[in-house]
């Protein structure tokens, strides 16, 4: 009997508001990394902080204009929609899990928030399902992260420069940037 070998998925949560190179790297850099056929891009439906946020149909476009020219192994996942309403990393895992029965998932994060694990629901449960990988963000070093620092960009400084209407270019893909324009998000 042969057994076929397991599809390995490797998820990034997140608000993506709006998707970065960050993101982009973090997905490059997994993908080169570990053995994993597939990266998705995991789209947050409503932050559970209650951060503001773009709607959860422009950021998953967002991010599937940035994926767009990486190539079939990069996706985007709307399964928080499915989730729904007020989801946390372990309600998203135990929806997925179940439903991928031959996909072995693994959980990325970046060392930014290595920090708030404590407070994540059911975070000894998530290590339970999932491997784990925290990726190092610039500015964040820490001993458990692996790899380069990735770049040093934010959500939270493109929003501002938005605000200031400094077009950020420079920190996220042209494709977004054109989307952002089209559809006057973050009051352009
Ligand atoms: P905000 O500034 O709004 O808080 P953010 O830039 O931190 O947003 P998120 O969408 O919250 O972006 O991040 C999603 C995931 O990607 C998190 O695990 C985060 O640690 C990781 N990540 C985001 N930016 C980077 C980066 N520059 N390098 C490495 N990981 C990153």
């Amino acid at each position: 009997m042969t057994t076929r070998a397991a599809r390995q998925v490797a998820l990034i949560g997140g608000s993506f508001n709006p998707p970065h190179f960050g993101h982009l790297m973090a997905a490059v850099f997994v993908r080169g990394a570990l053995p994993v056929d597939e990266v998705w891009l995991m789209p947050a439906y409503h932050h559970p902080f209650g951060k503001p946020l773009e709607s959860f149909e422009h950021r998953v476009a967002m991010c599937r204009a940035m994926a767009e020219d990486l190539g079939p192994w990069l996706k985007v996942s709307e399964v928080e929609r499915e989730v729904g309403e007020g989801g946390r990393t372990i309600d998203t895992l135990e929806y997925l899990l179940p439903r991928h029965p031959d996909t072995r998932f693994r959980l990325v994060i970046g060392s930014d928030i290595l920090h708030d694990l404590p407070n994540w629901k059911a975070w000894d449960r998530i290590q339970g399902l999932v491997d784990v990988t925290v990726l190092y963000r610039a500015g964040y070093p820490d001993q458990r992260a692996m790899g380069p620092p990735l770049a040093e960009v934010s959500s939270t400084e493109i929003r501002k420069r938005l605000e200031l209407k400094d077009l950020p270019g420079d920190l996220i893909p042209r494709a977004v940037l054109v989307y952002m324009q089209a559809q006057h998000l973050y009051g352009l």
